[in-house]
């Protein structure tokens, strides 16, 4: 046996996990990520997050498959593909979710992660610039900072949601997440803290901790009903890598996708692409989640707004200060409301909002200037699945998330447009609005409404529960994140959850990995 513990995947989970593991000298880690190093420098400049989602170098860049609610279209997926993961290309948002979020996941079955017994896990990782509370950590790796650099029309929004009559808030993390307000990031002095610059990064000096880039994880190698290593393809050739025990940390896509290669999953599925089903496990890829979003963009002539900021002038002041725009990480504010739909006194809707047009994850680069506010659902009822294409490592699975498979996630999405109109409409942003680009003027009915939801729609990036932990008959993990049937295999990553947190879903992640590492550290 070569190492103790094997990690695959880089990502906003596997750095924890590789961190927390190697802090015990005598465990022998390896790390292995499919991506490269992180140089770019766009990675660390926040506002170089503008030309990380077409970078096929650093982004694995997916699609789904058409979307029967959306008018077919096939959506474009993100999803980091270098050391830090969707870390390290992410909007650098640090929010928890609300604390049901985590209770549900402990009725459903998961003891251990009700929200008083996560929480530490989440104070445990963080560095909150702002002190330590109840609520928040101190000296922890991930760096939680405000904005150094606040664009003068997020402040409007946030006055202009307050005109709307919604309270203010200036801590989504703190007791109440409703309100509007601007957004905690994970930097540390104007630059991303991505996972690999929090936890990573320290830990390489470490002589027992390996890490491998470029090397793509083709299967896990069992023995009867053991893991007992890893194959990867690496530099064009086949290499092999045993452990004591195998972490899977490649996120809610690649994660299930290995399995199923490794003869782990649905076995109706496996047969039919040649895959002998050594371990039927059905809910493999099952439960899929995310967060659907619509985004409603007012024309401006404000000068104020970053569609046409000097990237020179911009670059400099950063080079100078380590401030000003490029270190914003353009969805500086953002809110939550309770919509019309909702049941309890749970906020079911979220914003972003982007002092500038955004339009297809900013790929199609619009004239003129403008602001945008972005939509979601939180707790969406579709689910959807991931499935594999090939049996070939290197092609990448169906991507089926059914957007809007539930009525009720239509009705929401339909809420959270009008809010946005609404918020746009304030006496304070008139100065501001030269009207509406989308919706366009013409989209006056329910009819029309539902067709620009159905046009217009995009993920918002938080893929989560494919494979979720519980008991049940389509549970992947256990409570303690090993794979139900199976020694020596635990699946650490978005994958895991149950159920979607009502919020952004890269601080969750860690913190999942933060209390499972935890747990294997004292011999769980
Ligand atoms: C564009 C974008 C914006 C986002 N914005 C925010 C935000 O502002 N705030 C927030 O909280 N969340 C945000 N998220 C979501 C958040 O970043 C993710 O939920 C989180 O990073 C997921 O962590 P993970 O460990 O599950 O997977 P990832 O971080 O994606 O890590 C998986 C890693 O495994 C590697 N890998 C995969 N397959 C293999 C294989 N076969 N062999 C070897 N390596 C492999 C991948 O290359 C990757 O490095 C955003 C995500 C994206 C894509």
């Amino acid at each position: 046996m070569e190492y103790d513990y094997i990690v695959v995947g880089a990502g906003s989970a596997g750095c924890v996990m590789a961190n927390r593991l190697s802090e015990n000298p005598s465990n022998r880690v390896l790390l292995l990520e499919a991506g490269a190093s992180d140089y770019n420098p766009n990675i660390h400049i926040p506002a170089g997050l503008a030309n990380l989602s077409n970078n096929t170098s650093l982004n694995w860049a997916y699609s789904t498959e058409p979307q029967s609610e959306l008018h077919q279209r096939e959506l474009f997926w993100p999803r980091g593909k270098v050391l830090g993961g969707s870390s390290a290309i992410n909007a650098m948002i640090y929010l928890r979710g609300q604390p049901e979020d985590y209770d549900s996941w402990a009725a459903l079955g998961n003891a251990g992660w009700d929200f008083e017994s996560v929480l530490p896990y989440f104070l445990k990782s963080q560095d909150q610039q702002r002190g330590a509370s109840r609520l928040h950590g101190s000296g922890g790796p991930l760096s939680v900072q405000d904005l150094r650099h606040v664009n003068p029309l997020t402040r409007v929004f946030i006055q202009a949601a307050e005109q709307a009559g919604y309270p203010l808030n200036n801590d989504f993390n703190g007791e109440q997440q409703a309100g509007f307000g601007i957004y905690q990031v994970t930097q540390r002095k104007g630059r991303r803290c991505s996972a690999a610059t929090a936890y990573l990064k320290p830990a390489l000096k470490r002589p027992n901790l390996t890490v491998i880039t470029k090397a793509l994880a083709e299967k896990v190698l069992l023995d009867n009903h053991r893991a007992t290593g890893i194959q990867v393809s690496h530099k064009g050739r086949s290499r092999q890598f045993h452990g004591g025990e195998i972490i899977l940390s490649g996120g809610a896509i690649n994660s299930p996708q290995l399995l199923m290669l490794s003869g782990i999953g649905p076995a109706e599925h496996l047969r039919s692409l040649g895959i002998r089903p050594d371990h039927p496990l059905e809910g493999v890829g099952q439960n899929l989640q995310d967060h659907l979003d619509i985004c409603t963009l007012a024309a401006s002539s404000s000068s104020d707004t970053y569609d046409k900021t000097s990237r020179i002038l911009a670059g400099i002041r950063y080079l100078l200060t380590q401030s000003g725009p490029a270190s914003s990480n353009l969805a500086e504010g953002g809110g939550f409301v309770c919509s019309r739909l909702a049941t309890d006194q749970r906020p079911d809707l979220q914003f972003h909002f982007v002092p500038g047009l955004l339009d297809d994850h900013g790929r199609n680069v619009m004239p003129g200037r403008g602001m945008t506010i972005h939509a979601c659902p939180l707790r969406p009822q579709s689910r959807g699945e991931i499935l594999l294409k090939s049996a070939d490592p290197a092609t990448a699975p169906t991507m089926q998330p059914n957007y809007l498979q539930s009525g009720q996630d239509l009705e929401l999405m339909l809420e959270g447009a009008r809010f946005a109109t609404e918020i746009f409409s304030q006496d304070v942003f008139k100065p501001y609005v030269d009207g509406f680009i989308y919706p366009e003027p013409s989209v006056k009915t329910r009819d029309q409404k539902i067709d620009f939801i159905r046009r217009k729609a995009e993920t918002v990036y938080h893929p989560i529960g494919t494979c979720k932990m519980g008991n049940d008959a389509m549970a992947v993990v256990d409570a303690d994140l090993k794979v139900h049937s199976l020694d020596n295999l635990r699946v650490v990553d978005a994958s895991v959850m149950p159920e979607l947190v009502s919020g952004n879903t890269n601080a969750p992640t860690m913190m999942i990995a933060e209390k499972c590492a935890d747990s294997m550290l004292n011999g769980v």
